[in-house]
């Protein structure tokens, strides 16, 4: 039986050109950055994003935690969002592996943390204080409903970052997401950062990782810490070689992803018993019960296991349907039934 998978876009298994490419795939020593693939990869990644060079990582945790402890020592602090991947369901790498301080922002409904919170949790010059040294952003901010921060919104950010000395990095996980929902140019959206991670692991359908991306320095000291971490890669072109695939043939179709989180949201608007928020603004719906519904979360997640499609809550009563290449219309419609029936 084939499920209807909206647990995640990370569920995406390759697809048969993927799989193609990556038993063909030219290969050698990436540790001794001898491998083809990889290097076309990075730097398709890299001209794509409009930076000097990027760095393919096992996942965008590592991409990300690389990020930090490029830009900041021990004892300095990050501005992030109290929302975001990075301050929540990263185990509190920055912390634990690089004694970094997290110092959490209110992530505002649309996503955006507010320019005036990030000026005010600056630290200033004093004995007690840590040093603020970076700022992060996530694109599409996930848990806030897969929102799409604009062009215009990160440059601010990143003029605010100049203004007062500090680094920029933008956990862009699913930020060729966020492009295609603006529709604009992904360089647009990245033109303002120092760094920037997005997944090749989840609308982008590869099977693993993510790439890391910013100037030739920092890409450099990044390669030296992924080695550190355990993240050198020997023959890694086979995993590259569904990248490049990613790139040039799956970040212009995202659209379709959101046009049917839109056809499935409107969907489930019929159905009696949710509680549903905004149209989506990409891949993602999250809603909540509404109060007469009885069935807990796993009841409801079995019991759509029996309309073939397969979903996750996202939080007490709160489920997070996601959207992606593998979901298709008959698949929006199946979901739609299985909720209209098991909530009846
Ligand atoms: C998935 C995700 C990550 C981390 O990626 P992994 O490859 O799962 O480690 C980071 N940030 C955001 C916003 C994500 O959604």
């Amino acid at each position: 039986m084939t499920y209807t998978d909206l647990r995640s876009d990370t569920v995406t298994k390759p697809t048969p050109e993927m799989r193609e490419a990556m038993a063909e795939a030219e290969v050698g020593d990436d540790v001794y950055m001898d491998d083809p693939t990889v290097n076309a990869l990075q730097a398709k990644a890299a001209s794509m994003l409009g930076k000097e060079d990027s760095l393919f990582v096992p996942s965008g945790t590592m991409g990300n935690l690389l990020a930090l402890l490029v830009h900041c020592q021990r004892g300095d602090e990050a501005i992030v969002g109290d929302k975001s991947h990075i301050y929540l369901n990263e185990a509190g790498g920055m912390a634990a592996l690089g004694g970094i301080h997290p110092h959490p922002v209110k992530n505002q409904a649309d996503g955006t943390l507010a320019l005036e919170d990030i000026r005010a949790s600056i630290q200033t010059e004093d004995v007690h204080h840590t040093i603020t040294r970076l700022i992060c952003i996530e694109n599409t901010q996930n848990v806030c409903g897969g929102i799409p921060l604009t062009a215009e919104y990160t440059a601010q950010v990143g003029k605010l970052a100049k203004e007062n000395n500090l680094l920029f990095h933008i956990d862009g996980a699913r930020i060729f997401n966020a492009a295609a929902a603006l529709n604009v140019d992904v360089k647009d959206l990245t033109a303002p950062a120092d760094s920037i991670m997005f997944c090749l692991s989840k609308g982008l359908v590869a099977p693993v990782g993510s790439m890391l991306v910013g100037t030739k320095k920092f890409i450099n000291r990044a390669r030296h810490l992924r080695k550190m971490l355990g993240g050198g890669m020997r023959q890694a072109g086979v995993l590259a070689a569904a990248g490049l695939i990613s790139l040039e043939k799956m970040t212009g179709r995202l659209g379709q992803d959101h046009a049917r989180a839109k056809s499935l949201f409107e969907g489930l608007k019929q159905v009696q018993g949710l509680k549903l928020e905004a149209s989506p603004a990409s891949n993602m719906i999250y809603f909540d019960l509404a109060d007469r519904i009885t069935l807990t979360e796993n009841q409801i997640i079995e019991e759509m296991k029996k309309y073939d499609v397969l979903v996750d809550w996202a939080g007490p009563r709160r489920f997070r349907l996601v959207t992606h290449f593998w979901v298709d219309d008959a698949g929006v419609e199946k979901a739609i039934r299985g909720f209209s029936e098991v909530l009846k």
